[in-house]
């Protein structure tokens, strides 16, 4: 006899302009920061996949470099390329926004996944940003007019609110089909790569103005000893001049953004972590695409 209720399985994308609140969702979701967050635009360069496992469906969630208009750097092609074929591979296409704007970014996000045949929701994040809730309904009246999302959803990302909705709604969405990954696995991301992310999370959070664009990390050395994790990377940067500013006065912007990377990786590897960094020069590296092959941005 079938179950009255088949498992789901599905790949959902989670896409939406930069600094909208897609990887603080995807991490919330999963319950652990596997995409790496900042006040800062362009922070997600990469495709992350978080997996959530439930009662009868599982998620692999994908999250997206925010979709964006106007850069002209090699870079910023490569973000808009990855974030254009995600959809191609998803069965359900979240579109996030963050209340109360509307920009040409998102109508350019609406463009792409209204052209793709999955179901797609519209999640309005950053509720909190409304201090007066009755204005949230013009919002999305405004935007829901006169295009067709199977369902709206309103979110708190930083704090959770509103994904367990969410999460009902994406699952009536899932083809049926058996889990495809273990119950506590929670991405496809090694550990070598997460630990790299780790350090670029705190190049942005600590370098200002465009510094943290012209900052890339690659691994040169990840060794498992017992419970401990030996790992060298380099801080690639554009200029001789911006090494500096990444060192410090004494060395010590480089060792707080170190210890920093170092606690993070700790608590999400479950091991000690030695880390080594050293800051290197690769001129113009971000318009230059052998240089983001080498650095991992490719397809
Ligand atoms: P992404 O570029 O779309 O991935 O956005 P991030 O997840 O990196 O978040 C951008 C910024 O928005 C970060 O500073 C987050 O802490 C903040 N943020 C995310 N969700 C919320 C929310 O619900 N409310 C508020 N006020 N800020 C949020
Ligand atoms: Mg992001």
């Amino acid at each position: 006899m079938k179950p009255a209720h088949p498992h789901r399985f599905g790949q959902v994308a989670l896409l939406g302009r930069p600094n909208v609140g897609k990887s603080t969702l995807l991490n919330s979701l999963v319950g652990s920061p596997l995409s790496i967050v900042s006040p800062k635009p362009q922070t997600t360069r990469h495709r992350i996949l978080g997996i959530v496992t439930l009662d009868g469906a599982q998620i692999a969630f994908l999250d997206t470099p925010g979709l964006h208009l106007g850069g002209k750097r090699a870079i910023n092609r490569q973000l808009n390329r990855v974030a254009r074929q995600v959809p191609d591979e998803a069965d359900v296409l979240v579109h996030v926004v963050a209340a109360p704007r509307w920009t040409d970014e998102d109508e350019e996000v609406w463009q792409l996944v209204s052209r793709h045949r999955a179901p797609r929701l519209l999640a309005i994040n950053k509720i909190d940003r409304f201090p007066d809730k009755s204005a949230l309904l013009p919002f999305v009246a405004g935007i829901t007019a006169t295009r067709d999302y199977a369902g709206v959803h309103y979110l708190r990302a930083n704090r959770g609110d509103g994904n367990e909705a969410l999460l009902r709604d994406i699952v009536a969405h899932l083809p049926e089909g058996g889990p495809r990954y273990e119950d506590d696995e929670l991405t496809d991301r090694s550990e070598r790569f997460l630990a790299a992310e780790m350090i670029r999370e705190q190049l942005m959070l600590r370098l200002d103005a465009e510094l943290p664009y012209a900052t890339s990390v690659e691994i040169e050395r990840f060794e498992q000893e017992g419970g401990l994790a030996r790992i060298a990377a380099a801080i690639w940067v554009e200029r001789e001049g911006q090494k500096g500013i990444v060192v410090g006065n004494g060395g010590e912007r480089l060792k707080a953004i170190g210890s920093a990377a170092r606690r993070r990786m700790e608590s999400l590897f479950g091991t000690r972590v030695f880390l080594e960094l050293w800051v290197k020069v690769r001129e113009n590296w971000s318009d230059d695409e052998a240089a983001l092959r080498q650095f991992g941005y490719g397809d």
